[in-house]
């Protein structure tokens, strides 16, 4: 590990200052602090914001919530509204890392955590996102874990998180401030980008810009769920993963609001999959022709080839599912 100068913020303003100024933000460092140790990121200073008063979680006028960056997700997760009114992320979170990791992961952190692509890690490898122009070792090598949807020629990579796949299937919205104190919201889509050629942008921040909450609206009818199909039982990184709000009327779908993690570089959502699904009758040949939307464009690397049936496979099974409930 690179020596580095390591402050304490005591507001939102220094702590943007000294990021705008080339300093990264750590709270829980639960990503950060293994892809310093490795040297893939070697920041000057850190700016530790875990004393910021970005740790609650309020209920918002239209009856949503506001998550602090700074809420941890176990703290998330075990939150009696989540469980009780948006339970897709709860189990999204419950799903994700270990016990002692939701522990000091952050909601913030959680977001802007990296790829756990092998070659990314590797700095033996030539890698793209960790060096601009080197080629990406993932495409002819081993890309088990890798991406099928919204991949390009220069990048393969995953993003890891699952929250993020419930927040982007909830319509959740992050809230960020600049160090020129300036607000924006950004809904899960528009923070994040694809590869393109540009891997090592992965996200519309600017310099500076931190991430001070996330917030969901209201709860809407219908049953929920997040699958995750993974290599192990517990500690490991989505395969493929489906977070899915339901409902139903009439023996019609009128709610299908689907996101899908393990698959793209960011969480994947496509409306017209809902579109296909929303005022039709529940059949399996409806939920094969969703699964055949979803992947139309989908393209495997050989060692992930497998994505394709079992993403088929997943979105099958979760609808099915859901939909049964949604019928009681
Ligand atoms: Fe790097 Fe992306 Fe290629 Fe992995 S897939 S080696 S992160 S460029």
């Amino acid at each position: 590990m690179r020596p580095f100068e390591y402050t304490r913020a005591q507001s939102t303003e220094t702590a943007t200052r000294d990021a705008a100024g080339g300093a990264m933000f750590i709270a829980g460092g639960t990503n950060l602090l293994d892809l310093m140790k490795l040297e893939v990121m070697a920041p000057a200073e850190l700016v530790d914001i875990n004393r910021l008063e970005l740790d609650r979680i309020e209920e918002t006028e239209d009856g949503g919530l506001r998550i602090g960056a700074l809420v941890t997700n176990s703290d998330l997760a075990n939150d009696t509204r989540v469980r009780r009114d948006w339970p897709v992320l709860s189990r999204a979170l419950l799903a994700g890392a270990s016990g002692q990791l939701r522990n000091k992961a952050t909601t913030g952190g959680n977001l802007l955590q990296r790829t756990r692509c092998l070659y990314f890690y590797d700095r033996a490898m030539a890698c793209n996102k960790r060096e601009p122009g080197s080629g990406c070792s993932a495409r002819e090598g081993f890309n088990r874990i890798l991406a099928i949807l919204g991949t390009s020629e220069h990048c393969i990579a995953t993003h890891p998180s699952d929250m993020a796949v419930a927040m982007r299937a909830l319509d959740a919205v992050v809230e960020t401030v600049k160090d020129d104190g300036s607000t924006r919201r950004l809904n899960l889509d528009d923070l994040y980008l694809l590869p393109g050629d540009r891997p090592d942008r992965e996200t519309v921040l600017e310099p500076g810009e931190l991430i001070t909450a996330v917030v969901l609206p209201a709860p809407v009818a219908g049953r929920q769920t997040y699958r995750k199909v993974r290599d192990r039982a517990s500690y490991a990184f989505a395969l493929v993963s489906v977070a899915g709000v339901v409902a139903m009327e009439d023996g019609r779908i009128t709610r299908a609001d689907l996101a899908f993690g393990g698959v793209a570089p960011k969480p994947w959502r496509d409306p017209q999959v809902e579109a296909l699904l929303v005022g039709q009758t529940p059949s399996e040949a409806l939920f094969e022709k969703a699964a055949d939307q979803l992947l139309a464009e989908a393209e495997g690397f050989g060692a992930n080839d497998f994505k394709l049936p079992l993403t088929r496979r997943t979105l099958v099974s979760v609808l099915t599912e859901l939909t049964q409930e949604a019928r009681t």
